[in-house]
């Protein structure tokens, strides 16, 4: 007998094992973007103007591509594990007398890959296109040339949002002042280490939401597949009041999709409901 407690915690620890292969993904992403810049900034940087150079200086419709190669096939690969899982929950309520496989590979499932990827994409640079103007334009006003700029912008800097990447400048600035004993040595490790703190915390938050939409996702298909007809929203112990409200309710296994994450870092999964069983 599979008990509710039974899924959660299985659907639960698949997203936990999931999440750090996203969040590396996620970081060789922006390692892309980092290169790209760095590249043509050498290049372009002459003939552009700083309010124009972040839009016009990457390529993104290209480095958009590769990013996508990266991250598609992790997401999807999570959905596949997903799909299996929800396989294992249905064979272990219901006995299933059949032996089927569950095939993440089909249609529905790359085309569902495909816009998490998307969406996780543009989330990623939207926030580090700002990033980059924000530190082209202070370089310049700092009087520093393109290429010491372009030097000096960390895999960090791109990662984090706008709001911590102002809030580092300040925390460095502060040093400068309130720290006048400190090398800028010192001062460079220090900024270092609270932006790398930041941005491991950013990167996790994304990777922890996209895990929990890709397993989502994949349980639902794998339910689909084993013929269930309606699903149940389980809340995480100790959720919040919005998902602690959905608690118990059912849906349409069709119109399950794209619910779960109700909000960046959601704990909550789907269990297929089938009265007589559970
Ligand atoms: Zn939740």
């Amino acid at each position: 007998m599979t008990s509710k407690i039974d899924i959660f915690r299985s659907i639960r620890s698949l997203t936990d094992r999931n999440t750090p292969a996203l969040r590396i993904k996620i970081r060789e992403s922006l390692n892309l973007m980092r290169d790209e810049l760095l590249k043509e900034m050498k290049r372009k940087f002459v003939k552009d103007r700083a309010n124009r150079i972040a839009d016009g200086i990457i390529d993104w419709d290209a480095l958009n591509t590769k990013q996508e190669t990266l991250l598609k096939s992790v997401i999807l690969g999570i959905m596949d594990k997903a799909g299996k899982l929800a396989f294992g929950i249905k064979k272990q309520i219901k006995k299933l007398d059949f032996e089927i496989g569950f095939d993440v590979v089909n249609v529905e499932a790359v085309k569902i890959a495909e816009k998490i990827t998307s969406e996780l994409i543009t989330l990623i640079d939207s926030e580090a296109k700002k990033n980059i103007k924000y530190l082209i334009r202070n370089g310049i006003k700092d009087g520093k040339t393109m290429s010491e700029v372009a030097k000096g912008i960390r895999l960090e800097q791109l990662g984090l949002t706008l709001r911590d990447l102002k809030a580092s400048a300040n925390y460095e600035a502060w040093l400068l002042i309130n720290k006048p004993k400190l090398s800028a040595k010192e001062i460079e490790r220090r900024v270092g280490v609270y932006e790398r703190r930041k941005y491991r915390k950013r990167c996790d938050l994304i990777a922890r939401t996209e895990t929990s939409r890709a397993v989502s996702e994949g349980t639902i298909l794998g339910y689909k597949q084993t013929g269930v007809k309606r699903v149940e929203f389980l809340a995480a112990a100790g959720s919040c009041e919005e998902c602690g409200s959905l608690n118990g309710t059912t849906y349409n296994v069709n119109a399950a999709s794209g619910i779960i994450p109700i909000h960046p870092a959601c704990r909550c999964c789907f269990a297929p409901l089938i009265q007589r069983d559970i």
